[in-house]
């Protein structure tokens, strides 16, 4: 099951969600509450803040569920 990413058209906060890919759930910003987001493709979406250099990650690219 892929993970996606919503980011939030009224405070830009960005939420992960998994779920399958024809899924049609509505996804609301964790952040504000707002149900106006974009879905983003997380395996080409550049995480805003993120480090590549964090110790103690197995993850590559920062965008693991489980990290
Ligand atoms: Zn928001």
């Amino acid at each position: 099951m892929p993970l996606f990413e919503y980011r939030c058209q009224e405070c830009g906060h960005v939420t992960e969600f998994l779920e399958k890919a024809d899924a049609t759930g509505k996804h609301q910003c964790e952040q504000c509450g707002s149900a106006k987001t974009d879905r983003i493709l997380s395996a080409f979406a550049v995480r805003e803040g993120g480090s590549s250099g964090s110790s103690g990650s197995s993850c590559p690219t920062g965008t693991c569920p489980l990290s």
